[in-house]
């Protein structure tokens, strides 16, 4: 039954990984607790269960222009739902409440800003909702950075209607969960699905920032026509690469915190709309937006954190089709982050934990091996190579730096751990500046030990020795590096170093790029993307509710010739077969298909289609009896429907008895044939 739904309404094949047990629960009723990853699928899980489900599911969401899209989804998949929203007009919101009268409403979106109006739950309780689902269920969390005040009534809706909750979040951490648990189902413990965080479609790639601007430019002029997001640090650097990606042709939106509220909502609508955008922005970007088709997220500076990244890179590629990203990072960055952390206002022993998780990522970027593998390995999880990210991609060098970092320590404490990077590199090699000379640097033991190594090099040398956390600016001391407990073994030779060798020679090539399809099969992809293109626009709608990327994809490169099997493609159900399914053919095959009964198309790429056309054949045949000369007799399509379906033994229940005597022996036969050649 969830199965048929899932292919019958969505057009999708099967459940994504955890789906199914999800669906399942909310579907029986109970309360559930699930965590899954963004793009994990989450909607699914409790949009599907609404159907199967007597009555009205309410969903508690916390964006109006994400509810608007995901209630126009439902509608062109042929699901009854709506929206409750302060950004509804007066029209909408009248034809709400009439679908909840007549109980012809399935799911209801709302807002939680809803609760606070003491006329919602009596008017929920009168519409018959029999479940509650609340989206982001993070939000009720008050530490966390999306605390919304309302999300805290939410739990005393669910015990005002009595009715089952399903809360659906991707923030895992253990804090988070407990508190959900206690705000939004009383503290009874809920099912709790935790999913894995794999995400295999996105690629992962890190870069040492050299020409940091140029980086991210050819990496967005290599992806052009694919929306993206370039995630900067400050507000001025989405300014100033908004105008670079401009002026190099590729449209693109800057979007940060300081913007008038109005202007970051036309900024998310229109990348939410539009094909082939791109956003240089703040991390305030991500979370109103919804869009499934992100093809790549860049990092033009690092993140803050490993869970940051993770998020971050996350808003790509929601549709499970191939994504991309590219992180940047330098020694300033990690300057900037340990500053920050160690400048904020938390008490200290949440600051060694936020510079663990500095470390984490920084980790990440100085990885040797499978980044993936490191990546799950942070959150918990085992897994092989992945193949997917540059390190599989080609693997990097390697050499042992115990010698040389042992005489960056010892510059280090030589010189009073109040220098920087480029004081250091001097020393190092014995360039005597004036700063060396007035300190007396200059005949310090390690004053030009390490000539023999260009400063480029040490620089990297030094980077990755950050990036280890083997040496770390001191706030007290105006960011000047000393030596972390991390590096006391190295010195006393206890451990043994090993570094990349310096990967800006390779950064330097152009990024490799992946096609969405075969050559061959591009200009055909294009011309569905323009077909979709017009039909949103003629619609207001953005593109991927018409169809996703991935349902394009398999289109040009399937090629289906037919309604019966365009419906096999994964992601066209019933009901967009019936509003697009014709129109993409045409483009596919360059000529319209021949029309088909609503009644057959109903069966389109289903077992009973095939034997739907054989009934028909076989009553037009026999439309005049065996030998053509007797009183025409015709059938309904609904009946071939119905028979077609159900295959009854017994045709006497389908068919009146004039009926019966010309076709019921055909008939038979072909239901025998058929049951005999399996679904
Ligand atoms: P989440 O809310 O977990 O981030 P969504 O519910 O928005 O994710 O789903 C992400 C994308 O995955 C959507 O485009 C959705 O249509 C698609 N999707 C969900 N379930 C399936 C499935 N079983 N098969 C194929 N695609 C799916
Ligand atoms: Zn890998």
């Amino acid at each position: 039954m969830p199965a048929d739904l899932l292919r019958e309404v969505w057009g999708f094949d099967g459940f994504r990984p955890g789906q199914q047990e999800i669906v399942e629960a909310v579907a029986a009723g109970r309360d559930v607790l699930a965590i899954m990853p963004t793009g994990g699928g989450k909607s699914l899980c409790y949009q599907l269960p609404a159907l199967m489900r007597e009555g009205v599911t309410v969903v508690i969401s916390p964006l109006i222009a994400l509810m608007r899209d995901q209630v126009r989804s439902l509608r062109e998949a042929g699901v009854a739902a709506g929206a409750l929203t302060s950004g509804n007009t007066e029209a909408e919101t009248d034809a709400v409440f009439a679908g909840l009268r007549e109980g012809a409403l399935k799911i209801l979106y709302m807002a939680p800003e809803r609760l606070a109006s003491g006329a919602t739950v009596p008017m929920l309780r009168r519409a018959g909702v029999t479940a509650i689902a609340v989206d982001e269920a993070h939000c009720v969390s008050q530490w966390g950075h999306d605390f919304r005040p309302d999300y805290l009534r939410v739990g005393e809706l669910r015990q005002a209607l009595g009715v089952p909750l399903a809360a659906f979040t991707a923030t895992a951490d253990a804090e988070t969960r407990d508190e959900i648990v206690a705000r939004l189902f009383g503290g009874a413990a809920p099912q709790v699905f935790l999913r894995g965080f794999d995400r295999p479609n996105i690629h992962l790639a890190f870069q040492p920032k050299d020409g940091p601007r140029r980086q991210i430019m050819d990496f967005a002029a290599a992806r052009r026509g694919q929306s993206g997001i370039v995630y900067c640090a400050t507000r001025a650097k989405t300014e100033t690469l908004e105008a670079a990606l401009n002026a190099a042709g590729i449209p693109a939106l800057a979007y940060h915190g300081g913007m008038e509220a109005e202007a970051r909502r036309a900024a998310e609508t229109r990348f939410q709309r539009e094909d082939g955008l791109v956003v240089a922005a703040t991390v305030a970007f991500g979370m109103g937006i919804d869009k499934p088709d992100i093809r790549w997220v860049a990092h033009a500076d690092l993140p803050k954190s490993i869970e940051a990244y993770y998020q971050e890179i996350g808003r790509a590629g929601r549709d499970g089709a191939p994504a991309e990203t590219l992180t940047l990072y330098g020694p300033e960055d990690i300057r900037l982050r340990r500053s920050q952390i160690d400048e904020g206002l938390a008490p200290a022993d949440r600051k060694e934990a936020d510079h663990a998780r500095l470390n984490a990522l920084l980790g990440l970027a100085e990885a040797s091996r499978c980044r993936r593998q490191v990546l799950l390995g942070y959150f918990g999880e085992d897994a092989a190579p992945c193949g997917n990210c540059d390190i599989c991609d080609s693997p990097p060098e390697v050499w042992d730096a115990t010698q040389p970092v042992r005489m960056a320590l010892s510059a280090v404490l030589r010189t009073g751990e109040s220098f920087g990077q480029g004081h250091i590199i001097d020393v190092l090699t014995g360039t005597a500046t004036d700063k060396v000379t007035a300190r007396g640097h200059d005949h310090l033991p390690t004053f030009g030990v390490g000539r023999e190594i260009a400063k480029p090099q040490w620089q990297a040398i030094l980077r990755q020795m950050l990036g280890r956390d083997l040496i770390r600016p001191d706030p007290e001391r105006h960011g000047g590096l000393r030596i972390t407990a991390a590096a006391h073994p190295v010195l006393r030779g206890e451990e043994t170093v090993t570094l990349r060798r310096d990967l800006v020679t390779r950064a330097r090539q152009n990024p490799e790029v992946r096609a969405q399809v075969s050559e061959e099969d591009a200009p055909l992809l294009s011309a569905l993307k323009a077909k979709r293109r017009a039909l949103a626009e003629a619609q207001r709608v953005p593109a991927y509710v018409i169809f996703p990327d991935r349902t394009l994809i398999e289109m040009a490169e399937r090629r289906p010739a037919t309604l019966d099997e365009m419906a096999r493609v994964g992601g066209v159900g019933a009901k967009k077969l019936e509003s697009y399914g014709a129109a993409f053919l045409e483009v596919i095959a360059g000529e319209a298909p021949e029309p088909m009964h609503p009644a057959r198309r109903a069966l389109a790429g289903r077992g009973a289609g095939a034997l739907y056309d054989r009934l028909e054949a076989a009553a037009r045949d026999l439309a005049r009896g065996v030998d053509g000369t007797e009183k025409p007799l015709s059938l309904s399509a609904g009946v071939l429907r119905r028979i077609a379906i159900d295959r009854p033994a017994d045709l006497g229940r389908y068919l009146d008895a004039a009926r019966m005597d010309r076709f019921g022996a055909a008939f038979a036969a072909e239901i025998a044939a058929e049951s005999a050649a399996g679904d």
